[in-house]
């Protein structure tokens, strides 16, 4: 008897302990700041210098750009930025590298999928991945929401 009631003080006093838990994924979590999560990209900041493409231990970032349209600006404008999911491991080489911070780091990690072909994403994706993205970067990131 006495070890049963021993039990049930164990339990009524953890039923009104501050729960460690979360009801995941119904309530999102919050990766701390220096979390290494799933790129934002802006083109407009975007100078095409390639060095986020070089410094890429696992080629999985493409792009192409052009001429600026207006003659009278020097350099280059981006044309497609694209980040293949399924090899890239998340760390943070790009975003260190890049001059711009054109390609920023979120702290956004879903992208469980039942397709390969969906982890191939696109500038249009990675600019609207702008959630969550690190306070540092935030300042520059344009319609970025925190
Ligand atoms: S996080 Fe790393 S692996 Fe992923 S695109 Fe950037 S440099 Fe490549
Ligand atoms: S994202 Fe940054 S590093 Fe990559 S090409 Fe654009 S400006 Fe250069």
């Amino acid at each position: 008897m006495m070890g049963l009631l021993k039990g049930m003080g164990v339990t009524l006093k953890t039923m009104t302990k501050k729960k460690v838990t979360r009801m995941y994924p119904r309530e999102p979590m919050k990766m701390p700041d220096r979390f290494r999560g799933v790129q934002h990209f802006d083109p407009e900041l975007c100078i095409v210098c390639n060095q986020c493409v070089r410094v890429c231990p696992t080629d999985c970032i493409t792009l192409t750009g052009r001429k600026h349209p207006d003659p009278g600006k020097r350099g280059k404008v981006i044309e497609t930025y694209d980040i293949n999911f399924e090899i890239c491991i998340l760390c943070d080489l790009c975003t260190e590298v890049c001059p711009t911070e054109a390609v920023v780091m979120t702290g956004n990690f879903e992208l469980a999928t039942y397709s390969r072909d969906d982890l191939f994403k696109n500038m249009e994706w990675l600019h609207d991945n702008n959630k969550n993205i690190r306070s540092v970067n935030n300042v520059n990131a344009k319609g970025a929401t925190k």
